[in-house]
């Protein structure tokens, strides 16, 4: 698959490894009783701390969260806001990258990021996340209306 890392803030492979093993680890705790695909997601910080997601659905199926974003409510609800890489695990066959909403969300807070994506059976791809979500519509799209 498609992979680039331009991002010098990018984790280490021993960081990945780690930000990894977490992700798989949120991935069994995820709430996929409708879609049966589970996600985890782990979420580096800037400060060196990590967050956990998986996914959360919900019988009112568009209630339901991505790993990634509940990754990213994690880390803001304890006054974490810039990442600078995360970390996704799924059980697809192929590595998954963050849907187009998840894109958004993180484009918010850092829109260098690294992007990691990976599988169990060690299947991965990377990018960086201005690569997945060019000429975004970020908080400074907002600004030039005033
Ligand atoms: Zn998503």
């Amino acid at each position: 698959m498609t992979s680039s890392t331009k991002s010098a803030e990018s984790a280490d492979e021993r960081t990945t490894t780690v930000l990894r093993e977490r992700a798989f680890a949120a991935m069994e705790r995820a709430y996929a009783p409708y879609s049966r695909f589970r996600v985890g997601a782990a979420l580096l910080g800037t400060d060196g701390s990590i967050a956990e997601g998986c996914n959360v659905e919900n019988a009112s199926y568009p209630v339901g969260m991505c790993a990634e974003r509940t990754a990213v409510a994690a880390a803001v609800a304890r006054g974490v806001r810039t990442f600078s890489t995360i970390v996704i695990a799924t059980e697809a066959d192929e590595p998954t990258p963050p849907c187009g909403m998840c894109r958004q969300f993180l484009e918010e807070f850092s829109p260098h990021m690294a992007v990691y994506t990976f599988t169990r059976d060690g299947k991965h791809a990377h990018w960086t996340l201005d690569e997945l979500l060019p000429r975004a519509f970020t908080p400074r799209s907002l600004e030039q209306h005033r």
